[in-house]
């Protein structure tokens, strides 16, 4: 499991993030706690971070980059790890995109811790009065003034990051002002429903994968198919091409006949008629209906011819 904890300084992202390590056997990494390590130890990158910290103030991006990239690398990193304190910008956000990207690895949730501000300047001073009642040397960062540069760092850098993850629909938001107890568990409750929407995601892909598998679609067999089979399958289809050409031309010449034979008719029926209307002056009436009744047999006669033409071509081709 890898997560980023999100969370103004005081909101309990430390407490959290060895709950989760003890529960998931997972590593914390925190830049703050990588820092300080390096402050003690004084080494180039605790020079650069040493009087930075002390003010309150963000160490340079690609230091902090360049720690993380480096300690997911590391062995314990392998089965998942939480993120404390990284990212806090968001040029850092998008150089871990890039970093996870590249190594493949999947975030499974950020998990934002929200809290009331003015709590949290009651919850510092606490803390520093329990360390110091215990002996304990407080950090040089725990003043109220450094804590009140270190918030302003916060919303204005790092709150960003929100939009950046809810974007990302990667974002959960806790109410970090509840208990220590019922924070946990409400992770632990979030946490549980992410891995269940995953294995079902990752069933529902693994079985469309294998009814893919089963019965390839019409597309993707196309684009399988061998050249052979290809030029096979489309030497086969110019068949019912010609087949329908053929009709539609059979068609095209029976209209045609029946059209001329029409044209015949109705000359012939219009011959028909004077020549009727002549004997009518003789014979009557009935005379005329009897040559109209010759001219439309006649009619039928051509359009029978036409269909009979029509059906020979069609056979032909
Ligand atoms: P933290 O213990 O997370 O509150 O960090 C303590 C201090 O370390 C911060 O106030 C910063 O000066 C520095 N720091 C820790 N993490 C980062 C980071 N991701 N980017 C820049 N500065 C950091």
């Amino acid at each position: 499991m890898r997560l980023i904890l999100l969370g103004p300084p005081g909101a309990g992202k430390g407490t959290q993030a060895q709950r989760l390590v003890q529960r998931h056997g997972i590593v914390q990494l925190s830049t703050g706690d990588m820092l300080r390590a390096a402050v003690a130890a004084q080494t180039p990158t605790g020079l650069i971070a040493k009087d930075i910290m002390a003010s309150g103030g963000l160490v340079p991006d690609e230091v902090v980059v360049g720690i993380i990239a480096d300690r997911i690398e590391q062995d314990d990193a392998r089965n998942g790890f939480i993120l404390d304190g990284f990212p806090r910008t968001v040029p850092q956000a998008e150089a871990l995109d890039a970093l996870l990207t590249e190594k493949k690895l999947k975030l499974d949730a950020v998990i934002e811790l929200r809290v009331n501000e003015s709590a949290l300047l009651a919850r510092v001073e606490k803390r520093v009065a329990e360390m110091l009642e215990r002996g304990e040397s407080v950090r040089a960062d725990d003043t109220p003034e450094v804590l009140s540069k270190r918030l302003a760092n916060y919303r204005e850098q790092t709150e960003p990051l929100v939009h950046h993850y809810s974007d990302k629909r990667k974002l959960i938001t806790i109410d970090g002002m509840m208990p220590i107890e019922e924070v946990t568990a409400e992770i632990e409750r979030v946490l549980a429903a992410v891995t269940k929407a995953d294995e079902t995601a990752r069933a529902a892909r693994r079985k469309v994968a294998s009814r893919r598998a089963a019965s390839p679609s019409k597309k993707a067999s196309k684009a399988t198919k061998p050249a052979r089979a290809r030029k096979k399958a489309a030497a086969s289809k110019p068949k019912r091409t010609v087949k329908k050409t053929t009709r539609k031309a059979a068609k095209k010449v029976a209209k045609k006949t029946v059209k001329k034979a029409a044209k015949k008719v109705s000359k012939s029926s219009r011959g028909g008629r004077k020549k009727a209307a002549k004997v009518a002056g003789n014979r009557g009436n009935r005379t005329l209906k009897a040559t109209a009744k010759k001219g439309r047999k006649a009619t039928k006669k051509v359009a029978k011819k036409a269909s009979k033409a029509a059906k020979r071509l069609t056979k032909r081709r």
